[in-house]
């Protein structure tokens, strides 16, 4: 197909993902119209990725020497259906969004991961996953389609009847088969913004594991904060907060008047980037006692706001200047089911042993896979912040064998260092999914610093 239109001018400029580790320079276009979106697909030039909100941590929207699209202004609603959730739209229209138009209307994503500041596109190229997984599955399982413009410049419509390869390609496949264009996606009804759930505190890792099979069926979502420097008995010890969207009638009078519309809240901010020092073994042991203490088991049910639920770090400013100049990595892994105990117990072990301590640590039970690329897996995850220090990465490549001798996995989404044989080892449907990136983009012109360093692209 030839282009209309011309390529709009680039910035040259450079990006990082949200860890602010590594970062590269890239020509950067950020398009209004679709046909100036295909100018630059099909411009005989260097290879391209999408990008959305940049919320991915490592290298997956960034395109180091090359050329980054991003789709931030393509973000328009463009149909919505109240009898049955079906909501169409742009891919650059964000979860926030989302949430601000159709909330007050009684309707919520049906899953969010742990920001609402991410598009839909880079929500599907990533598949993301929320906390309700477990019962759930990732965003995928609830998209009914989308319109992929491919590396010629052609669009195809995709979904599990159509174009049914290139769809699970795409679902987790992290940019590398096209450009999302335009959505179709249901939402759930909601009657009210709370969530009505409890406060469950686990003394250690089988407590927390108890609490969550104990609690998987009453509850579609739950997650955990789990303090990764407690070691011995404590191994492990956390707090769950689990919870299912409350009807209206179960809200207490105090809510039950405005239920879809919770009054504004303000967040703290981080004022300046913090020393490299700051967050070390000491103070994130005292934080964690702090945050431990500070959670006692709620005396029956709860409620939540669905933002400090689902968004904890939303509301405060410039949060990942706490990690100080250097960025940091997050690291995010999933064991099989069978595994999952052994697998932590090992990990946490291995943190505690090396006195590095993350800062923020979430543990979360997962269902099934979706795409042919996607993370989840059935089994326990584990998400960990690191500040970049020396020795960080051969750290992370120690923690990759053990996951992987137990046949789990990292999550592309959150990776800014795995090694390719690591990578081809735990995503075992890599060469399916080869095969169709091949028939749609045989010269590689999708492709990403993260599609380079892990030897994504097929030969
Ligand atoms: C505080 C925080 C909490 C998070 N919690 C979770 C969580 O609970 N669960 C979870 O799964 N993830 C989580 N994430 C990760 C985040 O949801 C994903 O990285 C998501 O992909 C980010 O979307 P984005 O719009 O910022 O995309 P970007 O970061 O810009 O891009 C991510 C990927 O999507 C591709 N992409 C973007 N737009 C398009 C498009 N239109 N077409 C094709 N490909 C596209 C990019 O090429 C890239 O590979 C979290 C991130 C943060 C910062």
């Amino acid at each position: 197909m030839s282009a209309a239109v011309d390529a709009p001018k680039p910035n040259h400029a450079r990006l990082t993902g949200w860890g602010r580790y590594p970062c590269a320079e890239s020509d950067v276009y950020r398009p209004e119209r679709r046909a100036e979106l295909a100018a630059i697909v099909t411009a005989n030039s260097s290879s391209l990725i999408a990008r959305g909100a940049g919320r991915a941590y490592g290298d997956a929207a960034i395109n180091g020497g090359h050329r980054v699209v991003d789709l931030q202004r393509l973000n328009r609603m463009l149909g919505f259906d109240a009898r049955s959730g079906l909501l169409r739209c742009d891919a650059g229209v964000t979860i926030s969004e989302i949430i601000d138009v159709f909330l007050p209307r009684g309707f919520f994503p049906p899953v969010t991961p742990g920001t609402r500041f991410v598009t839909l596109g880079g929500s599907i190229a990533a598949d993301v996953h929320g906390k309700n997984h477990h019962r759930d599955s990732s965003l995928g399982t609830h998209v009914l389609w989308f319109d992929l413009m491919l590396a010629s410049g052609e669009v195809r419509r995709c979904s599990r009847e159509e174009n049914a390869g290139l769809f699970w390609a795409t679902v987790g496949g992290m940019g590398l088969t096209g450009v999302i264009l335009e959505v179709e996606l249901r939402l759930q009804p909601v009657e009210s913004a709370y969530l009505e759930g409890e406060i469950i505190r686990a003394a250690n890792l089988d407590a927390a594991i108890e609490a969550f099979e104990r609690t998987g069926d009453e509850y579609g979502y739950s997650a955990a904060w789990i303090d990764c420097v407690a070691g011995k008995r404590s191994l492990g010890r956390s707090y769950l907060a689990v919870g299912n969207f409350a009807s209206r009638d179960a809200l207490p009078p105090r809510l039950r008047q405005c239920p879809l519309a919770p009054p504004p809240r303000s967040g703290p901010s981080v004022p300046f980037e913090l020393p490299n020092f700051a967050l070390n073994e000491l103070s994130v042991r005292a934080f964690n006692q702090f945050i431990y203490l500070t959670h006692p088991n709620s005396r029956g049910r709860t409620w939540f706001d669905y933002r400090p639920f689902f968004y904890p770090l939303d509301s405060i400013g410039n949060w990942t200047r706490i990690y100080g100049k250097r960025g940091f990595v997050q690291y995010q892994c999933v064991w099989p089911e069978g595994e999952s105990r052994a697998g932590l117990v090992e990990t946490l072990e291995a943190i505690s042993r090396s006195r590095r301590a993350s800062f923020l640590t979430v543990l979360k039970k997962f269902g099934a896979q979706d795409g042919m690329l996607s993370f989840p897996m059935p089994g326990y995850t584990l998400a960990l912040d690191f500040p970049v220090a020396d020795g960080l990465l051969e750290f992370l490549d120690q923690l990759d064998e053990m996951v992987l001798r137990r046949g789990g996995r990292t999550y592309l989404a959150k990776d800014a260092r795995m090694r390719p044989e690591t990578f081809r080892a735990m995503y075992p449907r890599l060469g399916e999914w080869q095969q169709v990136k091949a028939a749609v983009d045989p010269e590689h012109r999708f492709s990403s610093s993260l599609a380079r360093r892990l030897g994504m692209l097929p030969e």
